[in-house]
């Protein structure tokens, strides 16, 4: 199977995501012969549905913060993952707010759900784990949840970074180098970001510095969705010299096309 990377939603604030004017249900990554599903938001399974995509077939979930667009269907997804329980299989990954909770949220994980689980990882900023041929590692989102975190997909033959939702931070910026990829969450437009979250300049600054050779936007606020994403991609790739894009629902991008050629660079990325 080739690998691609799919587009279920691309909501980025409460009231987009509450008025579904962008779907809402994370990103779909078919790395090989397997799937993840990343920062599952409502609505993820009706979207599955929607794009023909088999919930049976993900091996692991994957969830950056406790923030309800990023991992509020966890535990219908892993629900259908296992047919309630009968086939006990598939890997959370995910943040320590939404595993174990804290002063603001109880645990989004349910004792339930957990069980039905294979593996439940807990991953902290800097950490990294192994899924079948992907290398996974956690990267320091800096967010209102204070344990936000950014992944990095070290796959066989390209790697994808995604930064989760956060402000611009150099620490970011330096785990980032090497992606072939690059997703960004950017709620805001132009210099628009009063919070912890880019904004159009505050990205454009992330990719200048990372080079990637396909740089994606999504996760739009109503602010960006009425600046328009496309015009705001557009002001990036010509600002960086990336081709870049705003991503809209059931968009596919086919990763191995982005490759680096070297193979010494893939290698030198697993040790
Ligand atoms: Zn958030």
């Amino acid at each position: 199977m080739t690998s691609q990377i799919i587009f279920l939603g691309t909501a980025g604030d409460s009231s987009v995501t509450a008025k579904q004017l962008r779907g809402s249900g994370g990103i779909v990554l078919q790395i090989e012969d397997f799937q993840f599903n990343l920062d599952p938001g409502p609505g993820t399974l009706n979207k599955m549905k929607e794009f023909s995509l088999n919930i049976r077939a993900t091996t692991a979930l994957l969830a950056s913060h406790a923030h309800l667009n990023h991992c509020n269907d966890i535990n219908a997804l892993v629900d259908a993952m296992t047919l309630s329980g009968l086939d006990k299989k598939g890997v959370l990954i995910a943040n320590k707010t939404i595993i174990e909770g804290n002063e603001n949220y109880n645990p989004y994980l349910t004792k339930y759900h957990k069980n039905l689980l294979e593996k439940v990882i807990t991953l902290e900023k800097g950490q990294k784990v192994g899924i079948e041929l992907v290398e996974i590692h956690a990267l320091s989102a800096e967010h209102t949840d204070p344990n936000s975190l950014g992944f990095k997909f070290y796959c066989p033959r390209f790697t994808l970074g995604y930064t989760g939702d956060t402000k611009y931070n150099k620490q970011l910026v330096e785990e980032l180098q090497g992606s072939d990829i690059l997703i960004l969450n950017v709620p805001y437009p132009g210099n628009k970001s009063e919070n912890l979250n880019l904004d159009t300049e505050s990205a454009t600054k992330i990719i200048a510095k990372v080079k990637p050779r396909l740089a994606i936007i999504t996760h739009f606020g109503l602010e960006m969705l009425k600046a328009d994403p496309i015009v705001e991609a557009r002001e990036i790739q010509r600002a960086t010299g990336v081709q870049t894009i705003s991503a809209k629902e059931g968009l596919i991008i086919s990763p191995e096309a982005y490759a680096a050629k070297s193979p010494q660079h893939r290698l030198s990325n697993f040790y």
